[in-house]
């Protein structure tokens, strides 16, 4: 693992952030996560991209260009040896005295490389038990902001009955899940959440997308109710440290016949090789 602060390489757990550093006082800054295997960082310009506009969201200027990013966050894989990993970065509105309003400093770029965490086998043969609860977040769910109060505690509260993700829902409607977004296959139709300030754009949600229309999976981008996804034939969640992960049950009751389904599959597959010509050659 190796870490990275404002133009340095560090030791991960090295104390490096003063007690006035925005991100750590307010939260207020955006983040990427993005997986590495084989030594490369998969969509890495897809995720860097969104990191931009997400800082634009909070008007945040970013300490480095997008090039610059790129080269660091390839750099920071070579230096920490790994082969397969995750990386995280984030940038912050920096460091000031505090107070609400934004001081005028310049923003801060921190970066972590740790080995990746794998999620086990079984999940994906047997998918992931969810339950449904009220999305409480804010109104700019697009932005990758730092804050996760809402998304954490929603998480643990699915934790604690044994659940892998909660599924949120807003106004009758399911937004996504805590850390991911969520795919319904009904009749051969692949349907998701539409991209509003409601959900974050996953970048594996839109690799999804292309991958669907070039098996002829028909795909519809259309808010769905929770009735609509327990009635579903098959269903999964998506996301840069899962890819796809079969739901098997929503509040104990059994999506389809409770196994992962064959679009599912498909489109796990489509992913999988995907991510592997990312590195081949
Ligand atoms: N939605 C939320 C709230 C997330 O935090 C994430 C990723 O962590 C996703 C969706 C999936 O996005 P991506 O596929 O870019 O990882």
């Amino acid at each position: 693992s190796i870490g990275f602060i404002n133009g340095q390489f560090i030791e991960i757990n090295q104390a490096v952030i003063p007690i006035e550093e925005r991100g750590h006082q307010f939260g207020d800054g955006v983040y990427e996560f993005v997986k590495v295997y084989n030594s490369v960082p998969f969509l890495l310009e897809e995720h860097i991209n969104r990191l931009e506009k997400s800082a634009a969201g909070i008007d945040i200027k970013l300490p480095y260009s997008l090039g610059e990013i790129k080269a660091i966050v390839i750099e920071s894989i070579k230096k920490s040896g790994l082969k397969d990993a995750e990386v995280y970065f984030q940038a912050t509105r920096g460091i000031a005295p505090r107070n609400h309003a934004f001081p005028d400093v310049s923003s801060s770029f921190t970066l972590t490389v740790k080995p990746s965490r794998k999620v086990p086998k079984q999940s994906y043969e047997e998918g992931i038990d969810t339950i449904l609860l009220e999305d409480e977040r804010w109104g700019r769910c697009h932005i990758k902001s730092l804050n996760l109060l809402p998304n954490i505690l929603a998480k643990h509260q699915a934790a604690k009955g044994g659940n892998f993700e909660a599924i949120l829902v807003k106004d009758g409607y399911v937004t996504e899940g805590t850390s991911s977004n969520v795919f319904v296959v009904k009749n051969g139709v692949l349907y998701t959440t539409p991209l509003t300030s409601n959900i974050l754009a996953g970048i594996t949600r839109e690799a999804i997308l292309k991958l669907a229309e070039s098996a002829n999976v028909v795909s519809i981008e259309k808010k769905f109710t929770p009735e609509f996804l327990s009635e579903a034939d098959e269903a999964f969640i998506s996301s840069t440290s899962v890819e796809i992960l079969p739901i098997r049950a929503v509040n104990q009751q059994l999506i389809g016949n409770g196994k992962p389904g064959e679009t599912t599959k498909t489109l796990h597959n489509l992913l999988c090789k995907l991510r592997d010509g990312s590195f081949a050659s």
